[in-house]
């Protein structure tokens, strides 16, 4: 199978914080979709690195692939939708981003000279946050705090979430806010957020996104593993 192959460096999350047998199990599961979706982007940006100019170029902006919905394409494996127009410096970057989040997957967090594999903190619904409609946070280095809400999604949105926490602290990257992200009281760039910053331009803050990188890798994966019927 593909997805063992895929999945062979991949280091369990070995340290467990107030979760139970089947929340730890639930987890794991995220876990491993999420270093499905940042192994396969990486892969792919890697592959697409290889090639002449004019083609990186031609797969960036989708081979004339086009969504059913121009609204909100959240599938969208095309890197012009999740990123803009191309630019060698933004392909390296993205690339890189998906190479050191892969490297905490693999290995942990860097802490000195070592690596601390990530750690799960599972909260409950007596903490204010996971009332406020957090689902999960990464506002300490190394640790997913898990909100109750995190463990009813599917697998597609769990991986992805896992994905988007663990690209947060030191990879330059973060959650964006701007004015063209606003929804009610929320500024940060969550969900189609990702996709106004690239509609309006702000490319540099659509680079430094999570959830541009959490969006394009659920879609790429999506792309490569799954036929459209089923997708
Ligand atoms: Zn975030």
């Amino acid at each position: 199978m593909i997805h063992e192959r895929l999945l062979q460096n991949l280091r369990e999350p070995r340290t467990w914080s107030q979760c139970n047998q089947a929340t730890r199990k639930k987890l794991n599961v995220f876990y491993e979709q999420a270093y499905l979706y940042a192994k396969t982007a990486q892969w792919y940006l890697a592959y697409v690195m290889g090639l002449s100019v004019e083609l990186r170029i031609a797969i960036w902006n989708g081979l004339g692939k086009r969504c059913k919905s121009e609204n909100w394409c959240h599938y969208s494996p095309v890197l012009a939708y999740w990123f803009g127009p191309y630019s060698e410096q933004r392909m390296r970057f993205i690339l890189r981003t998906f190479s050191r989040v892969l490297q905490r997957f693999e290995h942990g967090y860097r802490v000195g000279q070592e690596y601390r594999p990530v750690r799960f903190r599972c909260l409950t619904t007596k903490v204010k946050r996971c009332r406020s409609g957090v689902i999960a946070n990464a506002s300490e280095y190394g640790t997913v705090l898990v909100c109750p809400r995190l463990l009813k999604k599917t697998t597609c949105v769990g991986g992805m979430v896992v994905l988007h926490e663990m690209l947060h602290q030191d990879l330059g990257v973060g959650d964006q806010r701007d004015v063209v992200c606003k929804r009610g009281d929320e500024n940060r760039c969550y969900r189609r957020g990702a996709r106004h910053l690239v509609e309006h331009q702000k490319l540099e803050k659509a680079l430094r996104n999570n959830d541009n990188y959490a969006f394009f890798a659920r879609a790429i994966y999506r792309h490569i593993f799954l036929s459209q019927r089923n997708g």
